[in-house]
């Protein structure tokens, strides 16, 4: 099912999907079991453990999760941080170097900023935007470049297939979070992209209740991954696995719905006098909107803006809006408001480019009309 002319509604419902069904069953079962028999004669590669992530809904799993990203195999992690650094550590050894995008989400780059020094890891970061700094960054040492495909929480869209191509000649492998964007918007490694992560807790899982990551690739470098997780010990327990891959099976409907909803809202919002500056890629005047048109199928679920009249016109709008939560994360069926300057999200070097006054904006499956409407409400003098 994994064939490039089937489109993703169908990917999503009935790619890695065992044909016949496992007892017949058009869901797959939950095998919650630790250890699975061996038969005599058989290697250690041939253990099925569940740390090891290799129990029947585990593989299954990864069988859906590599369809879906268009990848030969795929691994699912414990969380998105676990699937970011254990695909860091399945690459870097003591001495090696690795260039990160400036803009990079919180999480990883505070693991970097207090883990980087004392793995032996050495860190530049560069622009994902402009390819002189990551040749300005790059060294003999050097092996990892890490970026996001769209970056949290400024919504902005870096010269992907640039850095995919950069990232071949120079020998690296290249490291996508493609958590904002989704393999609905963008597929990474159609462009060129080596290994591919997610936070599945966020849209992939859809509905705010478990926390999954995954790292999408080739067999050579997800054994790697694999090898690392298993040590580590970062295996997505199956029956979490369960509710993501139930998930999954509406993505396409619930990712493309969400980035209507907020392409809407970015229209309204960029011509209303009561807000400063709209960051959505979907909107001609933003500074990536070509990029994004040229690699992208829509253009996210997620945008940011400032409201004219600074940070407490921003916290009033928090507070007297009635239908998105006034939370962090992303990606669920619901809406999501959040400052993410206040929220202790970003890490203080990234929090140089976040205006106190930034509101980032995560788009659910709400009727857009009523969005706008909450939104206009929420506005008015
Ligand atoms: C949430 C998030 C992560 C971390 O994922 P967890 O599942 O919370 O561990 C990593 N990258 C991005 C872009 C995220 O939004």
């Amino acid at each position: 099912m994994s064939d490039d002319r089937t489109r993703f509604e169908t990917l999503a419902v009935h790619g890695g999907e065992p044909r016949p069904a496992a007892g017949g069953s058009v869901v797959h079962p939950i095998y919650q079991g630790t250890v699975f028999e061996t038969a005599p004669g058989s290697s250690h590669g041939d253990v099925r453990y569940i740390r090891m992530g290799t129990n029947p809904s585990q593989r299954h799993l990864h069988d859906r999760l590599a369809s879906l990203e268009g990848a030969e195999t795929a691994v699912a992690t414990a969380s998105g941080m676990a699937a970011l650094t254990t695909a860091l550590h399945s690459v870097m050894a003591a001495g090696d170097h690795l260039i990160a995008a400036g803009t990079f989400y919180g999480g990883p780059a505070r693991f970097l900023d207090e883990h980087a020094a004392r793995l032996g890891w050495t860190v530049d970061t560069a622009d994902p935007s402009d390819p002189a700094t990551w040749s300005e960054a790059l060294r003999p040492n050097t092996k990892i470049i890490l970026t996001e495909s769209i970056t949290n929480p400024l919504i902005r869209v870096g010269d992907l297939a640039g850095i995919a191509r950069f990232a071949r000649r120079h020998g690296l492998v290249s490291v996508v979070d493609n958590t904002l964007a989704t393999p609905v918007v963008f597929r990474p490694h159609e462009v060129g992209f080596d290994l591919v992560c997610h936070s599945a807790t966020k849209a992939l899982n859809g509905h705010s209740d478990i926390a999954a990551g995954a790292v999408t690739g080739s067999h050579p470098l997800i054994a790697r991954v694999e090898s690392a997780l298993s040590h580590y010990g970062g295996s997505l327990d199956p029956h979490a696995g369960f509710l993501l891959s139930r998930g999954l099976k509406t993505l396409a409907l619930r990712v493309r719905a969400q980035c209507a909803n907020a392409r809407a809202l970015a229209e309204f919002l960029d011509g209303h006098e009561r807000i400063a500056h709209v960051s959505y890629p979907g909107l001609p005047g933003h500074p990536d909107h070509g990029r994004a048109a040229a690699l992208f199928d829509g253009f996210g679920s997620m945008l940011s803006f400032r409201p004219a009249g600074g940070v407490t016109a921003a916290e009033a709008l928090v507070k007297s809006l009635r239908l998105p939560y006034a939370a962090s994360s992303l990606g669920g069926v619901e809406s999501l408001v959040t400052l993410p300057a206040a929220g202790g999200h970003s890490s203080p070097a990234e929090a140089e480019g976040i205006e106190e006054d930034l509101v980032r904006f995560s788009a659910g499956i709400e009727a857009a009309e009523d969005l706008v409407a909450d939104f206009g409400r929420a506005l008015e003098p």
